[in-house]
């Protein structure tokens, strides 16, 4: 059946990506047991190293996050209201966003835009995309979020002003372990390319650099 086959396409995907991440997972592993070693051996004092544990122990819990649309089994496919998606989205974001003084501005909308669609990959699509567009920007700089239908599909378009992308480097985002961050795991791209892939959806990236980028996710509209 076509669940099957997403199934074992994302397997044969995962089989692909362990190596990278055993390796990504390896590094901050090794650290913290150099550490806790140290620490049981009396060598250094307990509290000086705890923030370096804690920066580990982060980065391994950001590579699960990233991970997770491919952890979780295909759901049961069903009708979203891609608003309301977006709306707790933004809610969630909204908080990090404002830490770095960057307005989120998203009007809502008061009609009903449905796709089929599973819940909680949708949401991590649009997060990856608004944080991606955040971590982009400088602070009072802003983020916008539109959404639309047109000929029978579903648009959404999250536009920043931020550092942009440039040319040369345009076909390898999304790949794995593509970043540019000093913290990145370079897996949020690949991951939301993915989920939109398995909703028969399209994404586009426009982008200049020092100018800005806008990603342009388009999903079949639910009838
Ligand atoms: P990560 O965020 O961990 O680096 P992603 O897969 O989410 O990994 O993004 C990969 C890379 O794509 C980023 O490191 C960045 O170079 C680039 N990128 C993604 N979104 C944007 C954006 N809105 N503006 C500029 N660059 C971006
Ligand atoms: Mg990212």
């Amino acid at each position: 059946s076509e669940q099957m086959l997403r199934q074992s396409e994302k397997l044969a995907l995962i089989g692909e990506l362990s190596a990278g991440v055993v390796h990504e997972i390896k590094n901050p592993l090794t650290s913290i047991k150099g550490f806790l070693q140290l620490m049981q051996a009396g060598t250094i004092k307990t509290t000086d190293y705890i923030s370096i544990l804690n920066t580990e122990i982060e980065r391994i819990e950001q590579i699960a996050n990233d991970l997770l649309g491919f952890a979780k089994p295909v759901e049961e496919l069903k009708a979203q209201n891609i608003g309301k998606i977006i709306d707790s989205v933004v809610f969630l974001l909204n908080a990090q966003s404002r830490n770095h003084k960057i307005d989120l501005i998203w009007n809502g909308t008061k009609k009903t835009h449905l796709i089929l669609g599973d819940e909680s990959q949708m949401k991590q699509v649009f997060v990856n995309l608004i944080k991606n567009a955040i971590e982009a920007s400088e602070d009072n700089e802003h983020v916008e979020i539109l959404l639309f239908e047109k000929e029978e599909k579903v648009f959404i378009q999250i536009k920043d002003n931020g550092c942009g992308i440039p040319a040369d480097k345009l076909d390898q985002v999304g790949d794995s372990f593509f970043t540019t961050k000093e913290k990145g795991t370079g897996l949020g791209l690949m991951v939301t390319r993915k989920i939109i892939h398995n909703h028969k959806g399209e994404m586009s990236i426009n982008s200049q650099e020092n100018v800005g980028t806008t990603f342009t996710v388009i999903l079949p509209k639910y009838k």
